[in-house]
């Protein structure tokens, strides 16, 4: 049985009552929107410093190595999508996996609900989704022995399952959920998900006080567009996780609304809960940065700065919902610096800068 790690205290850089975090642009968006991060978080005075890490999919592998010192220094960071490049070999690990397998950011979460303001497509969506990080179908273990037969191998540990699933039970209570959903394919992968199913069943006994159930991924793809207001709290291996986010996502809004972070032991990273880099829009002014801004407040409640994080939440909820400032995903024809306008005026309506 492993401890509980839940409620394991952040580590936090701090020099001056200033905090210093680690900021890794990535690819598309990613460049131009923590740009606009950056410049929202010294309009509202926020004490955070940024140690700007550039890592893509193309640079030298110094650059992810600088990345994982920088985290391991000053324990919290924001990210944007890193490419992967799909000519180089097989063993040639994703950056964005190399960066949550090295400092163990084991679970994933991503609270996906409708935005005040915005139409919702299914009527009242309010789940988390708690995804495996480190493991599953992203253990870039594949070979082929034969040609064209290849092997490609599904890692699944007890230790991280019983982690993942105390995580989405302490998850639950800690919020006053009332249930959690394990999602799996264990009628096919008897043992690896089979196994995956007997930690979640096993902590579930644990907390007699929150339902738990069990469902096969395809069925749980199916109900989700059908009645989302079923699930409460989800918990699942990791490329599940990829699929069921992108499909919870797409029902309150889109890439561009949706936080994510992800956390482990001692470090914590933010970014878009869909992890798109969103290459096709780069450089027009045409994104959306509600998700990264969103994520970047995710980031202050963590570093224990709520009262600056309520300021920016509230400026980008109130720009794209009550003053329907929406780029173009949300229908609108909005440019990225117009909402960024939006929000920088928003803040200082709140602060009193502004009537
Ligand atoms: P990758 O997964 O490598 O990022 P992809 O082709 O799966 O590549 P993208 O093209 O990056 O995914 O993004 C998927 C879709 O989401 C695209 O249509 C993209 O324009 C859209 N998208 C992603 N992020 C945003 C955003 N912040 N604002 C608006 N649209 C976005």
């Amino acid at each position: 049985e492993i401890k509980r790690e839940f409620c394991a205290k952040p580590q936090i850089t701090q020099y001056g009552g200033r905090r210093l975090v680690t900021m890794i642009p990535g690819d598309g968006i990613g460049p131009e929107i923590m740009r606009y991060i950056q410049e929202v978080f010294s309009h509202a005075g926020v004490p955070v410093d940024f140690e700007v890490i550039n890592v893509n999919s193309s640079g030298p592998n110094e650059e992810i190595n600088n990345a994982i010192s920088s985290l391991r220094k000053n324990g919290t960071g924001i990210k944007g999508s890193i490419e992967t490049n799909h000519d180089l070999p097989p063993n040639y690990k994703s950056k964005n996996v190399l960066l949550r397998t090295n400092l163990d950011l084991f679970a994933n979460l991503v609270h996906h609900r409708n935005f005040p303001g915005l139409p919702s497509k299914l009527g009242a969506i309010d789940i988390v989704v708690i995804r495996e990080n480190t493991e599953g179908e992203y253990s870039n273990l594949e070979h082929e022995n034969v040609p064209g037969v290849v092997e490609c191998l599904k890692i699944i540990t007890r230790h991280n399952s019983l982690r993942i699933a105390r995580y989405a039970f302490d998850y639950a209570r800690k919020h006053g959920r009332k249930k959690v959903t394990a999602v799996h394919k264990a009628n096919i992968m008897k043992l690896g998900d089979g196994l995956f199913l007997d930690c979640c069943k096993k902590v579930a006994s644990d907390y007699p006080d929150i339902a738990y159930e069990q469902m096969i991924v395809d069925n749980t793809a199916m109900q989700l567009v059908d009645d989302p207001a079923q699930f409460d709290v989800m918990v699942m291996p990791n490329l599940y996780g990829n699929i069921v986010n992108n499909i919870c996502t797409g029902l309150v809004g889109g890439p561009g609304l949706v936080p994510g972070a992800n956390y482990g032991h001692k470090y914590s990273l933010f970014e878009a809960g869909a992890r798109h880099s969103g290459k096709s829009i780069a450089n027009r002014n045409l994104a959306n940065p509600t998700a990264m801004l969103l994520a970047s407040c995710l980031m202050l409640d963590h570093l224990e700065l709520k009262e600056y994080a309520w300021l920016i939440r509230n400026a980008a909820i109130k720009s794209i919902g009550d003053l329907k400032i929406q780029t173009v995903d949300l229908g609108g024809s909005a440019s990225t610096t117009d909402v960024i306008h939006s929000v920088l005026n928003q803040i200082d309506v709140a602060i009193g800068r502004k009537p």
